[in-house]
């Protein structure tokens, strides 16, 4: 766009004008936002953020209730609070991120003066998936304006109503060139991917991560992606098996299991398989009920997401699986289902599953459970459920993934201190608190040389240079 300083690159399909002229209001006060938009300017917009999602919350609810049947708790507890949780801890700490950091001279640049000086990227491009859509979605705004950037908002096509009520939150709380939503699908996405924004950052499936890295490779833009894959849970042979059916249940069936960290599989030791799957069937009963029709449980976002898990269980059937648990189906509503003799080449033994469904597999040999898990692409998420620290130890030395958990599920997504992000296939860079302000921030180098240190460099090269460097 003409006088923002930011070159487009040519793009086969005309970006609509509303969305190029959306960029280009951001883009335009660039520079006024590096003088002005300071902590005081920051630490209020979040304020003003958090202060609309108060207001709003009984329509957040709604809006997520509409699209997929989410439970009001859920949405309190999975979409509401981690935002609101967000907002406070960085308004509170925002101060100290931003203040440039020293280092310390090398014996090469004595004299000198060295900070980090962390700065605004500019205008990010954030793409949010359906699945949890409102914390998704401005989660990430909040590392962003924390960071000091404008941003557009990408919320998913698939959850609209939670999309329509981000568009009216953030254009009640924030001007345009500050933040914008663009809704819209496929196209608008790639529309906005065709921009030259200073970052963006994706959440979303490794398949289309691949897509916004490749457009992002055209104009250079920095990256976050947040991706997904199968998280693999081991229940070993000392495990405390009822807390662990407590916590696999919780992380499996949360959000109909539409969950990137969600337990996939289970691999439990043979040792306590009976009892433990016991445990799981009782566990489930009481959640949900024996139908699985209860309002506790989410739906399928879509009927096109309930067939592809409809597939995956025919295909397993198919294929020799055994429906310990569950099974049915009816439209979006899908049952707690467990699953067991599952063989590798069934489908729901390499796709992500992304819905209630569980597969469980006996192992005697910790080493081949880790040696399938090296056989995959490195997954978002590891659980281990064990008492026996060395085998939790080995587990977590000889593997990779995004985030352990051990003894537990999913709350590591919380922690504030913790970096949220995935390793290769599941994502690349991180989210959350400190480590999401640094997503959004450029760490800039700058040395100073007050005292004009270092004449020794300039030639005419003299002897004592040559002794120096021990020519
Ligand atoms: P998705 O990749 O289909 O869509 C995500 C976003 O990308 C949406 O806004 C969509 O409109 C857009 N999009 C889709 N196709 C596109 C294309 N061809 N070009 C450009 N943009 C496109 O993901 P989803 O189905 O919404 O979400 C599920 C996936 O996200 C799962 O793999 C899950 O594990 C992952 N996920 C990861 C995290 C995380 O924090 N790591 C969180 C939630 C979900």
């Amino acid at each position: 766009p003409a006088g923002t300083g930011y070159v487009m690159t040519k793009t086969s399909s005309p970006i609509p004008p509303d969305i190029s002229a959306a960029f280009e209001r951001q883009a335009a006060r660039v520079v006024d936002r590096r003088r002005n938009y300071g902590l005081a300017e920051r630490r209020a917009d979040l304020a003003r953020l958090s202060e609309v999602i108060t207001a709003n919350e009984a329509a957040i609810v709604a809006a997520l209730a509409e699209d997929f049947d989410k439970p009001e708790t859920e949405v309190i507890l999975t979409e509401i609070i981690p935002v609101q949780q967000d907002i406070k801890h960085a308004r509170r700490h925002l101060g100290r991120w931003m203040r440039p950091a020293r280092a310390a001279p090398s014996l090469a640049t004595f004299g000198t003066s060295a900070r980090v000086r962390p700065e605004a990227r500019g205008v990010c491009l954030i793409v949010a998936p359906w699945n949890y859509p409102f914390s998704l979605a401005l989660g990430p705004l909040v590392s962003c304006l924390a960071a000091g950037n404008a941003a557009i908002l990408k919320p998913s096509e698939m959850t609209p109503a939670t999309s329509a009520l981000i568009a009216r939150l953030i254009a009640e709380a924030f001007p345009p060139d500050l933040v914008t939503v663009c809704e819209g699908a496929v196209e608008v996405s790639q529309a906005l991917l065709a921009l030259p924004f200073d970052h963006i950052f994706f959440t979303g499936s490794p398949a289309v991560g691949k897509i916004v890295m490749a457009a992002a490779a055209k104009t250079l833009a920095s990256v976050t992606l947040e991706l997904g894959g199968k998280s693999p849970t081991i229940i070993g042979p000392d495990a405390d098996l009822k807390r662990a059916a407590d916590w696999v249940v919780f992380g499996k069936f949360a959000n109909a299991g539409q969950t990137c960290i969600a337990p996939d599989h289970l691999y439990v030791h043979a040792s306590v398989k009976e009892e433990f799957t016991d445990l799981l069937r009782a566990r489930i009963g009481k959640a949900f009920g024996d139908d699985g029709a209860s309002p506790a449980l989410a739906s399928i976002v879509n009927a096109k997401h309930a067939e592809r898990l409809g597939g995956l269980l025919t295909d397993a059937r198919d294929k020799g699986a055994e429906v310990t648990l569950g099974g049915s189906r009816d439209g979006v509503r899908v049952a707690p289902t467990l699953l067991e003799a599952i063989m590798p080449e069934m489908e729901i033994d390499r796709e992500e599953i992304f819905g209630p469904i569980l597969p469980i597999l006996p192992f005697e040999d910790l080493t081949q459970v880790i040696a399938q898990i090296n056989a995959r692409p490195k997954p978002l998420s590891l659980y281990i459920f064990d008492k026996d620290r060395s085998r939790i130890d080995r587990i977590i030395a000889e593997t990779s993934s995004g985030s352990v958990g051990v003894n537990l599920t999913m709350i590591q997504f919380i922690h504030h201190g913790l970096p949220f992000g995935g390793v290769n296939n599941s994502g690349i860079g991180n989210a959350h608190g400190r480590y999401g302000f640094r997503a959004f921030s450029h760490e800039r180098a700058v040395l100073s040389n007050y005292f004009s240190a270092l004449p020794l460099i300039f030639p005419p090269y003299t002897g004592r240079v040559k002794r120096l460097i021990g020519l």
